[in-house]
C-alpha cells in the first residue's frame, strides 16, 4: 500500500503496483475472514481482516484521485484509509500479544494524524516536513508495534514473536526513511518519472514486501493460536474442564519421558466415586454432574502444581505426579480423600477409592496405569473410602518403591 502518491496521472508502472497492492490487500483480508469464520474465537482475525478491509481502500482511492475529479475526497480517503488500517493492525498486534493498549492510544494516534495530515496539507510533497509528518503516525504505530512484539518474545521465547519483531523494526525503520528518500530522489516532474524513479521504486518494492511480510506472518501466528486453543479445547473435558483421556495420553507421555531424561520417580493415582449409581438414582443426573465437577476442583486443588489430572471417563479420574514416590503419591492421595469429603455441603456426600503406583523402569503408561487400576479395585473390594496400598504414612518408615520425595 502506498499512502499518498498524489496526482501523478495514469501510468503503467505506478498503476499495475496499485492494482497488485489492491489484489494483495483483498487476498489477506479474505483470509483472515476465513481463519475467522473457521474459528469464531480469535478476535484478532476480524481485526486483521479489518486491517486489510481498508487496506484496500487506499491504492483504490489512489487510483480515482487519476481518474475522477473528485480529487480532494480521494486524497482524503487515500490517508484516512491507510492510518484506519495501521490503526486495526496494532490493536490486531495487541490482541494476539494480549497486551491490551490504553483506551487512549488508537483516538490520540487517529487526532494526531489527522491533526498532521490537515497541518500539512498546503505543503508541498517534495518536501522533508510533508514527509515527515505524513509518515510519522505508521512510524510510531510500527514502533509500538515492534515494543510489543519485543516484549512477547521476551516473556513467551516464542522465535515467531521474534521474527514479527524484526520485521516491525524494519517497518518502522522504512516509515521513518521514506521522507528522507522522497526529498533526495524527489517524486518526478511527471508521472512517467515518478513510475522509474529512485523514491516509486524504493516505496513500492520495500513498502510492498513489508506489508506481505507481516500479512504473512501475523497469519500464521493467528492460525497456531487457532490450532493451539482448538487442540485444548480437543483436549478438555466439558463437563469438569480437566483433561480429558486424549489429553491425558499425550500430557502423560511427554512426562514419562521427562521422568526417564531426568532419573526422578513419577507416580499415578487412579481413583472413581464409591456408589456413583446411587447418587444419580438418588438425586438425579444433574446433581450427579454437579458432584463430578466438584470433584474434580476439589482433587486439582490437592494436587500440586505440576500435577496431571484426568478424567478418563465416567466417574474415574486419574492423575500423575511427577518427582512423586508412590509414598509421595499416597500423601497426594489422602488429600484427594480429604478434599473430596469437603465438598460444596449442598450437594450429597461422596467418597472415593483409589490405587497408587510408582513408574518402574520397564514400565510403559498402560503399565503403570494398570498397576494401579487394579490397587483402586483392591481398595473397592476392601470396603471403599480408601487409597490402596494402604501405607504407613510415617516419614521414618521404610518406604515401599523408593526415597520419600514429597
Ligand atoms: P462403585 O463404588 O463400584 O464404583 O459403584 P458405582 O456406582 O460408582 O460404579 P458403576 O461403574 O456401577 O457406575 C458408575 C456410574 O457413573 C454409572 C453412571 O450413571 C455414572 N456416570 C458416568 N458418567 C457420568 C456423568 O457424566 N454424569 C453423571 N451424572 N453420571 C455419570
Ligand atoms: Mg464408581
Ligand atoms: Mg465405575
Amino acid at each position: 500500500m502506498t499512502a499518498g502518491q498524489g496526482r501523478q496521472g495514469g501510468v503503467t508502472g505506478a498503476l499495475y503496483a496499485l492494482i497488485v497492492n489492491v489484489c494483495i490487500a483483498l487476498l489477506f483480508a479474505a483470509s483472515f475472514a476465513v481463519v475467522r469464520a473457521s474459528y469464531p474465537q480469535q478476535r484478532a482475525s476480524i481485526v486483521f481482516c479489518m486491517t486489510y478491509a481498508w487496506g484496500t481502500l487506499t491504492p483504490l482511492s489512489e487510483l480515482a484521485v487519476h481518474y475522477t475529479p473528485q480529487t480532494l475526497f480521494f486524497v482524503a480517503l487515500s490517508y484516512g484509509s491507510f492510518t484506519v488500517s495501521m490503526l486495526c493492525f496494532l490493536a490486531g498486534v495487541a490482541l494476539i500479544a494480549e497486551r491490551p493498549l490504553p483506551a487512549w492510544l488508537i483516538p490520540t494516534l487517529a487526532a494526531a494524524a489527522l491533526v498532521g495530515r490537515v497541518g500539512i496539507w498546503n505543503v508541498s510533497r517534495d518536501t522533508l516536513l510533508f514527509g515527515v509528518v505524513f509518515q510519522a503516525p505508521y512510524y510510531i504505530i510500527f514502533v509500538i508495534n515492534t515494543a510489543i512484539a519485543a516484549r512477547a518474545a521476551r516473556t513467551s521465547r516464542d522465535p515467531m514473536w521474534l521474527l514479527l519483531g524484526i520485521i516491525f523494526a524494519a517497518s518502522a525503520c522504512y516509515f521513518m526513511a521514506k521522507p528522507f528518500f522522497a526529498a533526495a530522489f524527489g517524486f518526478g516532474d511527471d508521472p512517467r518519472a515518478y513510475a522509474t524513479s529512485g523514491y516509486a521504486l524504493f516505496s513500492q518494492a520495500v513498502g510492498g514486501l513489508l506489508m506481505v511480510m507481516s500479512g504473512l506472518a501475523v497469519l500464521l501466528m493467528i492460525i497456531r493460536l487457532a490450532l493451539r486453543s482448538s487442540q485444548e479445547a480437543s483436549e478438555t473435558d466439558t463437563l469438569t474442564n480437566v483433561a480429558n483421556r486424549r489429553g491425558f495420553e499425550r500430557q502423560a507421555a511427554a512426562m514419562l519421558a521427562q521422568a526417564e531424561r531426568d532419573g526422578k520417580p513419577l507416580a499415578a493415582i487412579m481413583f472413581d466415586l464409591d456408589h456413583f449409581k446411587r447418587v444419580n438414582d438418588s438425586f438425579g443426573h444433574a446433581t450427579g454432574d454437579g458432584v463430578l465437577r466438584a470433584v474434580a476442583q476439589a482433587a486439582q486443588r490437592a494436587l500440586p502444581d505440576t500435577a496431571l489430572i484426568a478424567r478418563l471417563g465416567g466417574e474415574e479420574f486419574c492423575a500423575l505426579l511427577d518427582r512423586t514416590t508412590l509414598r509421595g503419591a499416597a500423601l497426594v492421595g489422602q488429600a484427594i480423600r480429604d478434599a473430596v469429603a469437603e465438598i460444596d455441603p449442598h450437594l450429597p456426600r461422596v467418597t472415593i477409592s483409589g490405587g497408587i503406583a510408582q513408574l518402574r523402569p520397564t514400565d510403559t503408561l498402560v503399565t503403570l496405569l494398570d498397576r494401579a487400576d487394579r490397587r483402586a479395585y483392591e481398595a473397592k473390594a476392601n470396603g471403599r473410602d480408601r487409597i490402596y496400598p494402604l501405607l504407613s504414612l510415617d516419614r521414618s518408615a521404610e518406604p515401599e518403591e523408593g526415597p520419600l520425595l514429597l
